[in-house]
């Protein structure tokens, strides 16, 4: 990849991989240092319908396949990441800026739902329903639903898109992606990985370029039965809309402002670890990162000095580096948003306990944007901070004194994607996890995310599941045959 540096990607429609027609393309920079990785096509209305045509014409017979076919190709798509993992790492932690751990961590996890749906494809079953007439028979069978739109955020360049395409594939549908255009070289990697896999021509398709563009013809064009999105909430609320015309099938994995609680009976050091395992990830720029950091009064004074001591210890940089925990933000809005949040509630009367400090070093404001995990006390209901979901590596503690309040406090948001709690206490662990509005929980618990299991959320974080068995079906339509005989 470092040797590609200023290549030209082609994006791949039926099996071509082609410029944009108009030749267009766009930059792709490495957020650690500005730098330009290379140039990706800027497709639009014209390619995004020639590869609709190409995934409907594919649909025909991918979805006639056994489905033990087509968990030859994700198995085998799964064998090849896992044997080319560094390499599509690197290209992570380039365009995206987290540490090559990290990077690592998460073409692994990516891979997981390839082999996860490889298997789950075979299990697709239909049903037979006792009917009330002797003469009578009712079954019910799934079938795919068609051609899928996908469109991705730039996170999770590689994971979010096998978390999408996997169980697409293996219902039967074809795919058109648009990935974030921050990160649209893992998409080509993972696409070339795909097509040495053997998957045929026009059953994956992947356009590059205007977001706009791209997003109207898929949600307008009625040969698209569905959307899978995950970004934010606001633009899923535009494609939804956009969507309604044709009355697509969605399933949307939107933004999320997630609580952590560490109740007074809680080990501190599980809390702890929690803490820094839901937060610090990515630095701070995941769905289900905690946002508001809910401490009982007893143990604030502990949590806070073994989180400072602890943070001491981590270094932020370019994640190529060795030893570097905690990379780049991914671009200046971001930095000025953490930023603002930290100014905030520092005006509004917080305390800095640790970090704070940012600082910029990139090559024409296209990237370099570092920010130390901050941690900060007194915080009120009153801050920004406690109202947005953040997406930098920054600690807000609030102290609380009852149960109820607490719940109350962590549930007064319209999102409801990850909830976290500490706590010793079996019946106090198994009835605030019920009361919790949020689609995912965990309990002594920082690090959720797993292929298979249900990943999505409650209000306004979402629609649908991804993951486990949950996520094929949001793929699949039920069909209900009724026999008289
Ligand atoms: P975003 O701005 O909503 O972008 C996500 C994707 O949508 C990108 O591919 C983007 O393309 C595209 N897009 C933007 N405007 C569009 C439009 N008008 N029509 C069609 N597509 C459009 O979100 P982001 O900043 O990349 O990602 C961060 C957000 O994603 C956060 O809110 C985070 O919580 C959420 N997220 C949720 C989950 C989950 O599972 N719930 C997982 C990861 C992230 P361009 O890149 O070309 O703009």
């Amino acid at each position: 990849m470092k040797d590609n540096k200023l290549k030209r990607y082609n994006i791949y429609i039926e099996g071509e991989w082609i410029n944009a027609y108009n030749g267009e393309t766009i930059e792709v920079h490495n957020p650690a240092t500005g730098e330009v990785l290379g140039y990706v096509p800027n497709g639009g209305e014209a390619e995004t319908k020639e590869a609709i045509t190409a995934a409907e014409k594919a649909l025909k017979e991918w979805r006639e396949l056994p489905a033990n076919v087509r968990s030859g190709y994700l198995k085998k798509a799964f064998h090849i990441m896992m044997e080319q993992q560094n390499e599509l790492a690197e290209i992570i932690t380039l365009e995206q800026g987290k540490p090559l751990n990290e990077a690592v961590g998460e073409v692994q996890y990516a891979a997981g739902f390839l082999e996860w749906y490889a298997e789950e494809c075979k299990r697709v079953y239909g049903e037979t329903i006792p009917a009330w007439s002797p003469n009578k028979r009712m079954i019910v069978i799934k079938q795919p639903v068609g051609v899928v739109a996908a469109i991705t955020p730039w996170n999770f360049p590689a994971a979010m898109i096998t978390r999408k395409m996997a169980p697409a594939l293996a219902a039967g549908c074809t795919v058109v992606l648009k990935p974030a255009t921050q990160t649209p070289l893992t998409a080509i990697k993972l696409f070339e990985i795909f097509e040495t896999a053997g998957i045929p021509k026009g059953v994956i398709n992947l356009v590059t370029g205007s977001a706009k563009a791209i997003g109207k013809t898929l949600m307008e064009d009625e040969r698209v039965r569905k959307l899978t999105f995950t970004g934010s909430t606001e633009v899923g609320k535009k494609l939804m809309e956009q969507s309604a015309k044709t009355v697509k099938n969605l399933s949307l994995e939107l933004g999320g402002h997630a609580p952590l609680i560490v109740f007074d009976d809680a080990d501190i050091d599980k809390a702890i670890e929690g803490t820094i395992a839901s937060k610090l990830r990515n630095c701070g720029q995941t769905c289900i990162a905690s946002n508001r950091f809910y401490v009982h009064e007893k143990v604030k004074e502990q949590f806070i000095k073994k989180l400072k001591d602890k943070l001491k210890n981590y270094k932020v940089g370019n994640g190529m580096e060795t030893g570097v925990e905690i990379g780049p933000l991914i671009d200046g809005n971001s930095f000025e948003k953490v930023k603002e949040h930290i100014k905030d509630a520092l005006d509004k009367g917080a305390t800095l306990e640790f970090g704070g400090k940012a600082h910029h070093s990139g090559i024409n404001h296209k990237g370099g944007y570092f920010i130390q995990p901050t941690l900060l006390s007194n915080i009120t209901n009153q801050m920004l901070i406690t109202k947005e979901e953040t997406f930098g590596p920054i600690i807000p503690v609030i102290t609380f004194e009852t149960e109820e309040e607490v719940i109350k406090m962590a549930n007064d948001t319209n999102y409801g994607l990850a909830a976290y709690f500490f706590t010793e206490s079996l019946s106090r662990a198994v009835k605030v996890a019920e009361k919790l509005e949020f689609g995912i929980i965990g309990i002594n618990d920082g690090k959720v995310s797993s292929p298979q299991a249900p990943f999505g959320g409650y209000k306004e974080s979402g629609i649908g599941r991804e993951g486990g068995h949950y996520g094929i079906e949001g793929f699949l339509e039920t069909k209900y045959i009724s026999m008289k005989i």
